[in-house]
């Protein structure tokens, strides 16, 4: 039997620690499996169409109008997120003068200015979460500070770089288009711009476009309804820190326990007159250890003292080795055990015995979190459903001193679908297990379309050279230069995970990559040079590199429960070509070494 094989395999697995990792592999599989759905990513309803009121801004005043524009600019740099505003800082500190930012919100901030839902916070230090920290001589408040604090940290940026005057918000961009007669990108948008680019950047995100689950009925709910991510504080009352007095008295439904569901609940379940929490997988949920920041320590800190810091995150949340954890928190956790028993156990270190040890370390931090679970939750039934069983690295871990307690209040239940989900929406009901649950508002805390094809994710098109789509050349066989620039695509420069690195710090990637892209087009500017192009070589050249990655990862994300991160489980060919170059360590190393080569290795100039 396949069970008792795996027991014969790993007789050694029960190595120093009592957790009989045999059974627990076995029940990990069985949450796995009865997960795992046939409509995969199709379960899902994108908030267009007859959902499209779900992604109205709710933070602008209504009928805001501004006159076409036909003129150009040097460098258009498309949404004004993070990846947007390090990219525009480092163009300017590159000498880069006319600078654009367009997005289709009503200021800069990306995830930050959408993400306004109660109680959101940043989970990774707020000393490595925030770019440019030397640059704009900033110390942030606390460890982790709130999203208000970031998303004004995101305007500072603004303001620092001198962004604000020739920016496009409420604009949403339609096509880019290449002209080659002219050497320039015209860039349409739904305000009927026509506007000449030399040169774009795109930075469009990468969980952006909300998703609502695609249960029977959800149309059809008659009580009031929004996304975490367009929070409707005109119905809930309250705002970032002060209660939500509208939901007094209610009865309030929120879909999803996923980092967003922990960090809003808690805040519904101060106010609401009854919270339905509907949970289809638990989430883990460690201490937040959360701190002021001690300004007499930031103040000490030597220059460049940021970038180390981000190297030292960046290394152990990738597998690496380092003398000091200097962030040392639930992130790098994982790292500092395998250290300390590689210390303990010597000699022994293949990576067979590596990779065994990280099993049972994940096992008994997993046991960790559930037992945490039990010390909080009164209601045995509750506790037990609150309990995560797949590996850690399964889903994205959260942090949370409030949210397992706000289940031993009276008005807060736990629908628990047992990893079904909601079966069914009503009028005014959400319907599992045959029991209707009646509500007066419905939060769905659902997440965001994750790895779509290009064009799905930016919203629009890029027409390149001879008139090829940027997604059909994507499709055909990704190739590009560190999956910032493609061959046939000039002056056009595209920050995200595709061909790139997929750091755990987010910024960190857009930081890097920035940085890149303001060395190759100051240098074009600063020569005079008006057509940066890649040479099909050094993109094909890359490509093989990013196929000959070993898969072991897809391994590992075979196994976990569903979730976005490995694709709901969908199985079907692995589009190996347009995946992440896997080590962010190895990955900011070429670039680089790149630059420092000076020579700018594969790009064409004219
Ligand atoms: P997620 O995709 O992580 O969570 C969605 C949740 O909805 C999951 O719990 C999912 O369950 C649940 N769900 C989906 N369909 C159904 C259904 N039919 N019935 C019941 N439940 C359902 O989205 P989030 O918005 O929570 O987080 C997205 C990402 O945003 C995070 O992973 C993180 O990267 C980022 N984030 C970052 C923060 C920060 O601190 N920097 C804070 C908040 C978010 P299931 O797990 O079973 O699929």
């Amino acid at each position: 039997m396949a069970v008792d094989k795996e027991r014969e395999k790993s007789n050694n697995s029960k190595q120093n620690n009592n957790v009989d990792i045999v059974s627990m592999r076995e029940k990990y599989r069985q949450e796995r499996d009865k997960r795992i759905r046939t409509d995969g990513l199709d379960q899902y309803n994108l908030t267009n169409g007859e959902f499209s009121s779900y992604v109205k801004d709710p933070f602008v005043a209504p009928g805001f109008s501004r006159q076409a524009l036909t003129d150009e600019v040097e460098v258009a740099v498309i949404g004004a997120g993070f990846g947007g505003l390090i990219a525009a800082a480092k163009l300017r500190e590159a000498g880069v003068k006319d600078i654009r930012l367009i997005d289709q919100a009503g200021d800069v901030g990306g995830t930050w200015y959408w993400n306004r839902f109660p109680g959101a916070k940043c989970d990774t230090e707020s000393y490595i979460y925030l770019p440019l920290l030397e640059e704009l001589n900033y110390t942030p408040t606390e460890k982790y500070i709130s999203g208000a604090e970031v998303w004004e940290y995101c305007r500072s940026i603004a303001t620092k770089y001198d962004l604000y005057d020739n920016a496009c918000f409420q604009t949403e961009v339609t096509e880019l288009r290449w002209d080659e007669e002219i050497n320039r990108w015209v860039v349409s948008t739904d305000r009927g711009d026509r506007m000449l680019a030399r040169y774009v950047c795109m930075s469009n995100g990468i969980l952006h476009r909300p998703k609502l689950p695609g249960v029977p009925g959800v149309s059809s709910f008659k009580g009031h309804s929004f996304h975490t991510c367009r929070w409707d504080y005109d119905y809930t009352g309250g705002d970032l820190t002060e209660p939500l007095v509208g939901l007094e008295g209610k009865r309030v439904a929120i879909i999803g326990t996923g980092a967003t569901g922990i960090q809003c609940i808690p805040r519904v379940a101060e106010s609401a007159g009854h919270l339905y929490v509907f949970q289809r997988t638990p989430s883990t949920v460690e201490e937040r250890n959360n701190y002021p920041t001690d300004v007499e320590w930031m103040n000490k800190q030597k220059p460049g003292w940021h970038q180390q810091r981000l190297d030292n995150f960046n290394i152990l949340t990738s597998g690496g080795q380092q003398q000091e954890d200097l962030v040392n928190d639930g992130w790098t956790d994982g790292n500092r055990r395998l250290t300390k028993l590689m210390q303990a156990e010597g000699a022994n270190t293949d990576l067979q015995t590596i990779v065994q040890w990280m099993e049972t370390i994940d096992f008994q931090k997993m046991d960790e979190i559930r037992a945490r679970v039990d010390s909080i939750v009164t209601d045995k039934t509750t506790a037990e459903a609150l309990k995560p069983y797949y590996r850690y690295w399964c889903k994205r871990p959260c942090f949370h001193d409030d949210y397992l307690k706000c289940f031993n209040q009276d008005s807060v239940t736990l629908v628990d679908t047992k990893g079904k989900g909601v079966e069914r929406i009503s009028d005014h009901a959400l319907h599992v297990d045959g029991v209707a649950y009646e509500v007066d508002c419905l939060i769905f805390a659902t997440g965001f379309d994750f790895l779509p094809e290009f064009s799905r994710k930016t919203g629009y098109d890029v027409i390149g050279k001879g008139g090829v789509e940027l997604t059909d050349k994507w499709d055909a066989g990704m190739a590009t230069l560190f999956g910032i620039q493609t061959p046939g695509f000039p002056n056009c420069f595209v920050l995200s995970n595709s061909q790139s690195a997929f750091s755990v710090n987010f910024p960190h990637t857009l930081a890097e990559q920035s940085l890149h892209i303001a060395h190759v087009i100051g240098h074009a500017v600063a020569e005079q040079y008006s057509v940066i192009n890649v040479s099909d070589k050094a993109a094909a050249e890359w490509a093989k590199k990013i196929i000959e990655q070993p898969t072991d990862k897809q391994q590992f994300l075979n196994e976990c429960t569903p979730g976005y991160i490995n694709k709901e489980s969908e199985k079907g060919e692995v589009n190996r070509q347009s995946r992440a170059f896997g080590d962010p360590v190895e990955y900011f190393k070429i670039l680089r070494s790149w630059r420092a080569e000076g020579s700018l290795k594969g790009v064409e100039l004219e």
